[in-house]
């Protein structure tokens, strides 16, 4: 009996020809495998029997970083070949090849890189078919090695031969190399002068002496710089955080050994396997109560992002028990530096040492942050370990490039039914950004030969990402903010039929000029309308209203109360600036203070009323913090109006209110900051019950920044799944800017069709 199967799927540069050889020639059966444009077909010949076991090992024991999307098994004639080959691939025509991300580690390499008798014994570039760098060093596809930065080493001897083995592990892995023939690690000071190794060790425990000993070392890794130090010692830290102009947004941090992690942190069977596993994102994962790190690492947060060694040169440089800062290479929101001479320009102010290497980083890529919401993963950044893989469509759309906006931007390409989101890139606020997103555009039409017909950008004709699409002599999309955040829920889950959407975010431009974020749409991948939303508020000052908080609470009190607020006895208003009245009275005219009904900023208020955060450092930080405080107290239902009409409108004055009088009769700070929490949900579920009278709509789509509080988004889930609604959240792109270009995608290609 002989078949042919035909698999698609990313099952090239991931070691499956020889997997397929290996397992085909221990099945005895005849053939071939070779390479597609599409991914592999294979014929096989044998007794009926070996051919079923065959079918079913190859779909249980595929290589771990390969994933099949189809597989076509078609009976053919017997043509009684002898032996099994894997035959020369036909060069890749015009469809679009998928390239891997890079991988972490694996098993095998790991034991020779801790084995004396080895020859990649103690190797910081150890690496084979089923791991090691892929997207970071590849110049263009298709994916050989001379189209990756490992052109610049030729290998020896024995790395050919492994290269060229069909049953080796390393049988055409592009970045294979040793101590011999391959890059090397570097230990250098600030000025770059050269460290010898002491004569007991090398590269590797210097750089331990050197954080144990307090020092920041900046680590050139796989896809970028990373700034380290010891994660114990409170000293070290918050030097780092002085010196990077970093005042309290968490820092990650690499842990030895999922054992030391477990002593600090409680992890679930989820989060353990995703820490552990190919991918090794940063995990958010709960601090337990043996968690003893630097308290500065996360300042008043329960949570901790960790990751573990993904590389050989982190499994050489950290010890199973040791905590190590890992952070971002660059100066608060620049991108993360990848080029030396650009590291030692931007981090000499902040790093005491480098620990370099020779092998060239085409791409950078930052650390993907994960946090597992119901056994699924739930993206905060999706970069390292994920892209370029492509987010799969329902239907084929245009070829279309999506801008996305411009806080921790991310475009999309699109090609029939893959959508190509690129990794996260930061905020398209400076010049280095702007050029990063750019150049990242052009990389990802080159590397997938992707020619944009079409445009998609955001409406907000300020936002850089707006700009760039100006720019491109292509027919242009414009594409409402709130609309794509829920659009990219739609993407994700392959709906197409018209939802509830709940978008709630910070600030995204309006069809009305105005800014929303608090919105709740009528929405397919094709239209929307907004049927509710949060009662517009003024900023007072504009943008000196994200950055202090208590200008929008002063503004909300100073509505309810007058002039009598300034009599209020409470913290908050004690510690008002002189000011404060010139600035409501500005915003009552409506000078300088457009109106939003973002639900971030309704989070600033409530955190600045109960003076948790007045001024914030980053953006969201007050709403995390209120997130914090809330903790697991369980809160009450405050009173909220909604104002009907078309839209409905959300009034959270009476909740202000509310707490206002139960803070001066003495209430927990936790307790209303879960009842805000609790509120907002339940006023949320109040709007779409009506929504849905109106509408008979019972799926629900949830979008947009705010929905990382986790607390929200668990509390409203679990009310609209107790009303019988549908709930849909995110699980392959991040809920906040980071996913809008994939919405984008779909809508421009909806009204393309
Ligand atoms: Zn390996
Ligand atoms: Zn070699
Ligand atoms: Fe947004």
């Amino acid at each position: 009996m002989r078949k042919r199967l035909t698999i698609t799927g990313l099952v090239q540069g991931v070691g499956f020809r020889p997997f397929i050889y290996r397992l085909a020639t221990e099945k005895q059966l005849t053939g071939w495998v070779k390479n597609t444009t599409e991914g592999v077909e294979i014929e096989v010949e044998g007794s009926a029997e070996r051919l079923d076991l065959f079918i079913a090992s190859l779909a249980q024991e595929k290589p771990a970083h390969s994933s099949i999307r189809s597989m076509q098994i078609q009976p053919l004639a017997d043509q009684d070949q002898t032996g099994f080959f894997i035959l020369a691939s036909k060069a890749p025509n015009q469809a679009v090849p998928l390239i891997s991300p890079d991988i972490a580690t694996c098993p095998e390499c790991l034991r020779e890189i801790h084995d004396s008798s080895n020859r990649r014994y103690r190797y910081p570039f150890t690496n084979c078919t089923s791991c090691g760098p892929r997207y970071t060093i590849i110049r263009q596809a298709p994916y050989d090695r001379q189209t990756t930065t490992m052109n610049a080493f030729s290998m020896c001897e024995k790395c050919l031969a492994e290269y060229g083995e069909v049953t080796d592990r390393r049988f055409h892995a592009q970045p294979n190399a040793c101590p011999v023939c391959g890059p090397a690690y570097r230990l250098a000071n600030r000025d770059g002068r050269l460290l010898n190794p002491s004569n007991i060790g090398d590269v590797f425990s210097d750089t331990r002496r050197l954080i144990q000993q307090g020092y920041i070392v900046a680590i050139k890794g796989l896809g970028g710089f990373h700034l380290a130090c010891n994660a114990m010692n409170e000293t070290a830290v918050a030097e780092l955080r002085r010196r990077k102009l970093r005042e309290d947004k968490p820092f990650a941090v690499m842990v030895g050994s999922i054992t030391a992690a477990k002593k600090r942190c409680r992890l679930s069977p989820h989060e353990e396997s995703l820490l552990s596993g190919p991918i090794r994102p940063i995990v958010l994962v709960d601090k337990s109560s043996g968690y003893d790190l630097a308290k500065s690492i996360a300042p008043c947060n329960p949570r901790v992002g960790i990751m573990l060694p993904y590389t050989p040169a982190h499994e050489l440089l950290l010890n199973e028990e040791d905590f190590w800062v890992m952070t971002s290479g660059n100066l608060s929101d620049e991108p993360i530096a990848y080029e030396e001479n650009d590291a030692f320009a931007r981090l000499s102010s902040i790093a005491d040492y480098f620990l370099l290497h020779n092998r060239e980083i085409h791409r950078r890529t930052d650390d993907s942050v994960v946090r597992i919401v119901r056994n699924e993963p739930y993206f905060f950044r999706r970069s390292r370990g994920y892209t370029p893989m492509p987010i799969e469509l329902a239907k084929p759309v245009a070829p279309i490039l999506a801008c996305g906006g411009d806080l921790k931007s991310a475009f999309c390409l699109t090609q029939d039914r893959q959508a190509f989101v690129s990794a996260h890139i930061g905020d398209l606020e400076n010049l280095s950004t702007y050029r990063y997103f750019s150049d990242s555009v052009k990389h990802y039409e080159s590397l997938f030969h992707i020619q944009p017909q079409w445009i998609a950008h955001d409406l907000h004709p300020e936002y850089l990402s707006s700009q760039y699409a100006m720019t491109r002599d292509l027919p242009r999309i414009g594409i409402q903010h709130h609309h794509a955040h829920i659009a990219s829920v739609l993407a994700e889950h392959s709906l197409d039929e018209p939802v509830l959407g709940v978008a709630f975010d910070g600030t995204g431009y309006g069809t009305d000029g105005t800014i929303w974020g608090g919105e709740f749409l009528v929405a397919d991948s094709n239209h929307f309308s907004r049927a509710a939303h949060l009662l517009p508020l003024p900023l007072p000052g504009s943008s000196l209203a994200i950055r202090h908080p208590w200008r929008i609470s002063a503004f909300i009190l100073h509505e309810l109360y007058g002039d009598r607020l300034a009599s209020i006895n409470l913290p908050f208003t004690h510690a008002l600036p002189p000011e404060w009245p010139a600035i409501v009275k500005a915003a009552r005219l409506g000078i300088q203070s457009p109106l939003t009904s973002s639900a971030g900023r309704l989070f600033d208020a409530a955190a600045a009323l109960l003076s948790l955060r007045r001024s914030a450092h980053y953006e969201g930080q007050a709403a995390i913090e209120l997130e914090m405080a809330a903790g697991t107290n369980k809160g009450e239902i405050l009173p909220y109006k909604i104002i009907e009409g078309y839209p409905k409108r959300l009034d959270f004055f009476p909740v202000f209110d509310a707490m206002v009088r139960k803070l001066l009769s003495g209430e927990d700070i936790g307790h209303l900051a879960a009842s805000f929490h609790v509120t907002l949900a339940h006023a949320s579920l109040d709007t779409l019950l009506r929504i849905k009278k109106d509408t008979g709509l019972t799926k629900v789509a949830l979008s947009g920044g705010v929905f990382q509080n986790l607390r929200l988004l668990e509390e409203l889930t679990t009310l609209l799944e107790k009303s019988a609604f549908e709930v849909y959240r995110h699980r392959l792109v991040p809920p906040n800017d980071g996913g809008l270009a994939l919405g984008q995608t779909l809508i421009a290609g909806k009204i393309l069709n």
